[in-house]
């Protein structure tokens, strides 16, 4: 079942990404697009582009309309890269309806794994061990508060069907627990279009320490390595980094394992990632992404291996290129998720034109993104506009690195992440390698950076001020 053109569910980066699997594999790529997004990368350097409307966001959203549009285009194999319909089993069911091979897991597994309950189920009888807590959805404040009472506070009262760090409160006491239960119902339907929440342990402090898995239809599990994402910032990562400077080389084999076993368990095939939370020698699954993530790059820069690569691969029914014994990791490598926000303004977004863009280069650095000089980045999207990766052998090497990455790169007309992490990057506490998740609310000092004044910057804003004054 040879696949030789692919329709991209997605935009920025990640479709850049993709499309640039499809070309080194001799692979036609299909963009599709709404109209805020026309001039986006994704749409410049894809063979073929289609319109899916004016709507910012609701085309991107329709599965129907696009596995239509993957017909018509005469696609063969449909890659959702991740958010969006990702981890949607209704994608991945339509294409199997209409003869399109979609590049994830089945529709089964994501759907289990889509329900954190349902995986954690999954997860106990498989033998990982998760995180102590409810064992099916809360039926209400009732039994949120019985169940709270059992693990013992604080807790985390948790959207079932969650992702990207919303729909998750953390409550210290029964107060709390009354307080947020509304509230992370609510967020839960709204986000997720699901009011189902279940709770567990808040592991106090913990490390979040994620495994990547590749597996085939022919039997075979392997696992790349684990990445450290417990640089985050209101559950959202910010920094990732691979290996994880804090595993000893036993905890390293032991969670890889534990991150195979899982995948097993449930049948799963294509790339996904096994989310754990560690606390001293303790290891407690969390859940599953059944797409590729965001922070896969750092996984290629340590091991070599092309992960879009094997997904449209394995997708096509070959075997995995690579058995777990070949699999080696060399190095640290460090990716950044530039955002366009403003750290000091409480990481408020900031969308607009850029007015200026020079990427980092030389040894060792690698940038994911779909921005250039001219692109102005819309507010209907997420903020982040630029993934910059450092790589190099050694740790301190490769956070010396990073801090020269940054200092390379120009990035004008918004506001962004990238001067914060300059400041983390010098901190003695981070450069340890010993961090947790609570590290971004334990450091607010490092937020007291001055922003070089920038004469480019100044005289836009100027221009912008009297354009807003007279009605220019
Ligand atoms: P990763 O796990 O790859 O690090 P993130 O959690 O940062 O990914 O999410 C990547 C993107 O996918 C973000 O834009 C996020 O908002 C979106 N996303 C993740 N999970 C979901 C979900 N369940 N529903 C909707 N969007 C999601
Ligand atoms: P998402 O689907 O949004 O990625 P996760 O379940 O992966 O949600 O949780 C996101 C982040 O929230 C974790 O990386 C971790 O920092 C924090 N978190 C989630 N569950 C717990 C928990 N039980 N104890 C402590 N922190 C947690
Ligand atoms: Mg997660």
């Amino acid at each position: 079942m040879a696949i030789t053109k692919i329709l991209i569910a997605n935009r920025g980066e990640i479709a850049v990404r993709i499309v640039r699997a499809c070309a080194e594999l001799g692979i036609r790529s299909v963009a599709v697009f709404t109209e805020p997004d026309r001039y986006a990368l994704h749409v410049k350097r894809a063979d073929e582009a289609y319109s899916l409307g004016d709507d910012p966001l609701a085309g991107y959203l329709n599965p129907h309309h696009i596995v239509n549009m993957a017909v018509q285009t005469g696609c063969d194999a449909l890659h959702p890269g991740y958010g969006f319909l990702s981890e949607n089993a209704e994608l991945a069911e339509i294409c199997a309806q209409r003869g399109v091979t979609f590049i994830g897991p089945s529709a089964e597994v994501i759907r289990r794994m889509g329900d954190k309950t349902r995986a954690r189920q999954a997860m106990i009888e498989a033998g990982v061990p998760v995180t102590p807590g409810s064992e099916n959805n809360l039926s209400g404040l009732d039994e949120a508060r019985a169940e709270a009472e059992r693990v013992g506070y604080p807790v985390m009262l948790k959207a079932t069907s969650g992702g990207g760090g919303r729909g998750i409160r953390r409550c210290d006491n029964e107060d709390e627990l009354a307080r947020n239960y509304e509230r992370v119902v609510s967020e839960a339907t709204k986000a997720f279009g699901s009011a189902d929440v279940f709770l567990e342990k808040c592991i106090v402090d913990p490390r979040h320490i994620e495994v990547q898995i590749l597996a085939d239809d022919h039997g075979n599990t392997i696992h790349l390595f684990e990445r450290d994402c417990s640089i985050q910032r209101r559950n959202q990562k910010l920094i990732e980094i691979a290996p994880s400077p804090q595993l000893t080389p036993e905890q390293r084999t032991y969670v890889g394992d534990l991150a195979v076993r899982a995948a097993e368990a449930v049948g799963y095939t294509n790339a996904g990632t096994v989310e754990f939370l560690f606390t001293g020698n303790q290891v407690f699954f969390m859940e599953m992404n059944t797409r590729v993530q965001v922070e896969h790059t750092i996984t290629e820069q340590i091991t070599g291996v092309d992960i879009v690569r094997e997904q449209i691969r394995v997708a096509a029914g070959e075997p995995l290129a690579h058995q777990q014994s070949d699999i080696r990791h060399q190095g640290f490598a460090l990716q950044f998720r530039i955002n366009a926000e403003d750290p000091k303004n409480n990481f408020l977004p900031s969308f607009g034109r850029i007015s200026r863009y020079y990427a980092p280069g030389g040894p060792g650095v690698r940038v994911d993104t779909a921005i250039y000089t001219g692109y102005t980045i819309p507010p209907y999207f997420d903020s982040m506009c630029l993934k910059l990766i450092a790589w190099n052998l050694s740790w301190e090497g490769a956070l010396d690195r990073a801090k020269r990455a940054i200092h390379d790169m120009r990035l004008q007309g918004v506001k962004t992440t990238a001067p914060y992490y300059l400041k983390i990057l010098d901190d003695p506490g981070f450069r340890s390698g010993q961090f947790d998740t609570g590290y971004v609310d334990a450091h607010p000092e490092l937020l007291n950076y001055s922003e070089k004044s920038n004469p480019e910057e100044i005289a836009l804003a100027i221009a912008a001020a009297i354009a807003a004054h007279t009605g220019l």
